[in-house]
């Protein structure tokens, strides 16, 4: 038997433990994926617990990602980006760190027929997903405007990502005309009606990824469709980082389509 987890305090609604058990199932892998809840002074101890127990990977939400590097062996991406949210056990070294949270948001973009080399992008949040999202996408080869309410934050990220730029919330109109992606990487818009971006700089050549999740529709992604956008609700980008990470512990392709039902019927 094979065991799974995620670390994060709190992890009580978690998703990933159904969307991981109906791979599992799916390919009748031996395998459980259970939720640890260690007090924030502890993940040193869990994280080297988990490998003296045999744990085969594990995944990592807030608020541990960034302690979570300083412990494993981080892979470049998850070193620039500056946070773990998946360690793979299974070498016989210090267990590697990865950051799926980027590979997620590419491929929801690629799985909806975008073409990322040579776009432009907007990304809209400069915190943890931002990061993510911004590495991403500069690395698949998109130029990228980052845009974020604290601006001074989005030129510091902009200086560290390849062909990107930072701005404020301010220029909205002007930077989104020209793009053909925009990711909202921002909180705004979670159990609320709000969107981080004016409905009328919205327009029908753009593809808008929210990697909001709560609610599925948000008002950014109702926006972009009345404009005529194409839309990506964040429930991909959530479930191509567990399908990443799955790929990732089992060496196996994930069985999306059944891993995307057993996400979507519990959102
Ligand atoms: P974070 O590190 O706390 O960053 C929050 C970001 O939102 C910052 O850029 C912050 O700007 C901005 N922000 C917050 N309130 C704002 C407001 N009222 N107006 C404008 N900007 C505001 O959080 P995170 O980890 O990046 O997560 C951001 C969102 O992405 C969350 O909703 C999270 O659930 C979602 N997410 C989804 C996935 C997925 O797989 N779908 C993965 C990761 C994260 P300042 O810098 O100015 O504070």
């Amino acid at each position: 038997m094979d065991v799974y987890g995620l670390l994060g305090n709190p992890v009580g609604h978690s998703l990933s433990p159904p969307m991981h058990e109906a791979a599992y199932d799916e390919l009748g892998l031996e395998a459980r994926y259970v939720t640890f809840e260690p007090d924030e002074d502890d993940i040193d101890d869990a994280i080297r617990g988990a490998d003296a127990l045999g744990i085969a990977g594990l995944n990592v939400t807030i608020p541990f990602k960034q302690d979570a590097l300083e412990i494993v062996a981080p892979e470049d991406l998850a070193t620039r980006i500056g946070a773990v949210n998946t360690i793979d056990f299974s070498g016989s070294g210090p267990p590697t760190g990865y950051n799926t949270d980027a590979v997620g948001a590419l491929r929801a973009l690629r799985d909806h027929d975008v073409d990322l080399e040579g776009s432009r992008a907007v990304v809209v949040g400069a915190g943890g997903a931002g990061r993510a999202v911004s590495f991403g996408l500069a690395d698949a080869g998109a130029t990228v405007a980052i845009a974020n309410r604290t601006e001074s934050k989005a030129h510091a990220l902009a200086d560290e990502v390849s062909r990107a730029t930072g701005h404020g919330l301010g220029g909205m109109q002007r930077l989104v005309a020209d793009a053909d992606v925009l990711v909202n990487a921002t909180s705004v818009g979670m159990d609320s009606a709000e969107t981080p971006v004016p409905a009328d700089a919205l327009h029908d050549e753009l593809t808008v990824l929210d990697a909001v999740y709560t609610p599925i529709e948000t008002r950014l992604l109702r926006d972009a469709a009345a404009a005529g956008a194409t839309t990506i609700d964040g429930a991909w980008m959530l479930l191509y980082q567990g399908v990443e990470a799955f790929e990732i512990w089992t060496g196996r392709d994930a069985p999306v389509d059944v891993m995307n039902s057993a996400l979507r019927s519990r959102l």
